[in-house]
């Protein structure tokens, strides 16, 4: 069994410990096992600690039958059995952790309080903390139990970590994710919460600072939040901030009024699409009516059109021309088109089109549609009989 430092202080940095295993795994990579650890492993939804033992990067800690293995990046490291080394944690990395893991024992002890739901899957990396609730929750109660834990948090109530004997255990009304085994650990929060948990917290909710809900999702019949606490949140709020100030630059707005204000750009760029498309239909119909009103065939050239547009000319088109009605849109790779007729098989064309001029796209009978690259008279000798 590895001696778990972190268990009995979670502001321990540092120690010296001594080496009882050194194996490499691969060239650049080895697993040290050692007598006592600062190294909380990944362990209940957590991801493990970060920093240097002897100097040598720390790349992944894991716990298994009560041993914790340290993975180091190291070249061929040779560290003897009972040889003495100096383990360094990173702090900041740390204590971010303890404090978005203490400020998910508020949230989800108040949840307990109010609605009797779980924590069912708790998880902590360095960029998110989701927790999964067993039962739904509205966003303004959601909000409510957001404003409750930061009443906690600012009301600085104490956080002790503790192994009680068996008898004081079964005195406690406890949450537990599951069924556990041996010493049973619990972290409790005045007022707040008792939780069964193997992770390091701080000692006074005052530290986890601020605890912000910055996503709510329906999960399995129940609610997936994510939440950042402390230096996480700030930073967070730094970037949304200085977004919202961009947005309020780019539209000359008030900060407070980026919402109506978006909207009305939203709403502008609908009525001008709206008189693009009708200024595109009538320079379509101007260049129609240009047509030799007899022509079997009829092509026509343009560009950067809609294809809204281009559809409702060529219907125009097949009620004047029984042959081919095909317009041709010129963009920055080639042209697309869209070709119709009355009484000739278009699928025959779309065929030719993609042999002799390695067109993409067809349809039906009565229309198709593609891309294709030539010019405007390659296109024209093939359409035009
Ligand atoms: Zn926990």
């Amino acid at each position: 069994m590895t001696t778990k430092l972190y268990d009995i202080d979670a502001y321990q940095t540092t120690c010296e410990s001594r080496v009882l295993s050194c194996k490499n795994v691969d060239d650049s990579t080895c697993q040290i096992i050692l007598d006592q650890t600062v190294f909380f492993p990944e362990e209940g939804g957590q991801t493990p600690d970060r920093g240097t033992i002897n100097g040598y990067e720390v790349c992944d800690v894991q716990i298994k039958d009560e041993i914790i293995i340290h993975t180091v990046s190291a070249t061929n490291l040779t560290l003897k059995e009972n040889e003495t080394v100096f383990c360094q944690i990173d702090w900041a990395h740390r204590f971010s952790n303890m404090q978005q893991h203490t400020g998910e024992h508020i949230f989800s002890g108040l949840v307990n309080k109010r609605f009797g739901y779980e924590n069912v899957g708790f998880h902590l990396s360095d960029s998110i903390v989701t927790m999964d609730y067993n039962g739904p929750m509205t966003e303004e109660e959601i909000l409510e139990l957001e404003k409750e834990s930061n009443e906690a948090i600012f009301a600085g109530k104490a956080v002790t970590c503790y192994y009680p004997s068996k008898e004081k255990l079964a005195t406690l009304d406890y949450r537990s994710k599951k069924e556990l085994k041996g010493a049973i650990r619990i972290v409790s929060i005045e007022d707040t919460d008792i939780c069964a948990c193997c992770a390091p917290h701080v000692k006074s909710t005052a530290e986890v600072g601020i605890l912000k809900v910055i996503d709510i999702t329906n999960y399995k019949g129940g609610v997936r939040l994510s939440i950042l606490c402390g230096m996480r949140a700030l930073m967070d709020y730094r970037l949304r901030l200085s977004q919202c100030r961009e947005i309020s630059h780019l539209t000359s707005a008030k900060i407070d009024d980026i919402v109506p204000s978006v909207n009305k750009l939203k709403e502008d760029i609908g009525v001008l699409r709206g008189e693009l498309a009708s200024s595109q239909k009538n320079l379509l119909a101007f260049k129609s009516a240009s047509l030799d009103p007899d022509a079997c065939d009829v092509v026509l050239f343009t560009e950067n059109t809609d294809a809204n547009v281009l559809r409702y000319e060529v219907n125009h088109l097949t009620t004047i021309h029984p042959g081919y009605c095909a317009i041709f849109n010129k963009n920055d790779h080639g042209y697309n088109f869209i070709i119709g007729s009355m009484e000739k098989d278009c699928s025959v064309l779309a065929k030719t089109l993609r042999e002799k001029l390695h067109a993409k796209g067809g349809g039906k009978p009565e229309m198709i549609q593609g891309s294709l690259t030539a010019s405007s008279e390659e296109i024209k000798s093939l359409i035009l009989n």
